[in-house]
């Protein structure tokens, strides 16, 4: 059992080392890094003292022994990360462009993590307060199926559901994906969208509008994160804005998961929204100022030292 579970991809990450670099010419790439939106999320929920499992799949290879203990090494429960010899371990490769854009290649829909079975949760899911679900884990009908299965379990018990739906327009060309995306919005407790995704996932332009929408849902708190801009939050005592803290920009991979996953475990641990806050913005800082995408996740001492270190205050 663990307090915060999450599933979905683990997998190898591989950065090319020029800027501009295509993913279509020869180049040199620095990795395999760990990463995967739900991996990053879960290992930040378990450097910040809950106890975090994640259910997944790797195959038989250097990739899913790497990320299996990585993740062990920061005390994420690994017992429900599965090994498939017949699979190999998800991976993906990215570029950044000057303009700030990126490209990625994912191998995800046909690697390892592919393969969880729904009877992986049955050893993690007791007890647990916070499920959490990556859109980008939803790349199936399968998956889909699976993040529905178990947000409404984890519910019946008492916990909560958290989703960043990191949706673009293309995932929701898919027949039936806006469905049953906002079916998930309407069991999540937490929404975590970042720039234009609630709009995009709602068909709803204004941004209020969105929220309003999302609110009547049944969602309980949006932590809407705008990048450098820093974040907003609603919740049905009104809205509230943050701004982020200011860094230099090495890799902005992962920021989201990172803040995530700071918000809602120390949600899930009693604090105060708008002091949650402050720390997630924070982890998001820190983890666009490191090199790879799990390179970014920080302790409860090392938020505080950065918070500290920017002149700024843990109460806001
Ligand atoms: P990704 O999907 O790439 O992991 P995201 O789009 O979900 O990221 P962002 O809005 O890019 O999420 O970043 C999340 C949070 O991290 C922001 O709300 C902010 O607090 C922090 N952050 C991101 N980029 C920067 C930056 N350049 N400077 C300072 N803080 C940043
Ligand atoms: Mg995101």
């Amino acid at each position: 059992m663990a307090e915060i579970v999450t599933f979905g991809e683990v997998l190898a990450e591989f950065m090319a080392t020029e800027r501009n670099q295509s993913l279509g010419t020869a180049g040199t790439f620095a990795g395999p890094f760990p990463g995967g939106a739900p991996a990053i999320f879960i290992d930040q929920a378990a450097r910040l003292g809950s106890t975090a499992a994640m259910v997944s799949c790797v195959g038989d290879d250097a990739f899913g022994r790497m990320l299996v203990a990585r993740l062990a090494r920061d005390a994420v429960d690994v017992s429900a990360i599965h090994t498939r010899a017949e699979h190999t371990t998800a991976s993906a490769f990215v570029t950044y462009y000057d303009d700030g854009s990126r490209d990625f290649i994912f191998n995800i829909a046909n690697g390892a993590c592919a393969a969880i079975e729904p009877n992986q949760f049955d050893d993690v899911l007791d007890g647990a307060k916070l499920f959490h679900i990556a859109g980008t884990s939803l790349f199936s009908g399968h998956m889909i199926d699976l993040a529905r299965r178990v947000s409404e379990r984890v519910k019946a018990a008492g916990g909560r559901v958290s989703f960043d739906p990191n949706v673009r327009k293309e995932t929701l060309a898919r027949p039936g994906a806006r469905q049953a995306l906002t079916d998930l919005v309407s069991r999540t407790d937490i929404l975590l969208p970042s720039d234009s995704e609630l709009n995009v996932l709602l068909d709803i332009d204004d941004d209020e509008a969105a929220v309003e929408r999302a609110l009547e849902l049944g969602v309980a708190e949006i932590a809407w994160k705008h990048g450098a801009k820093g974040c907003r939050y609603y919740d049905d005592q009104g809205r509230q804005a943050f701004e982020s803290f200011q860094v230099s920009e090495v890799d902005p991979t992962g920021a989201g998961d990172s803040f995530g996953a700071t918000f809602c475990t120390l949600r899930t641990q009693g604090m105060a929204a708008s002091q949650a806050l402050v720390y997630a913005n924070a982890a998001g800082a820190s983890a666009v100022s490191r090199r790879g995408a799990m390179e970014g996740t920080s302790t409860r001492a090392e938020l505080e030292a950065f918070i500290d270190g920017h002149g700024a205050s843990v109460t806001p």
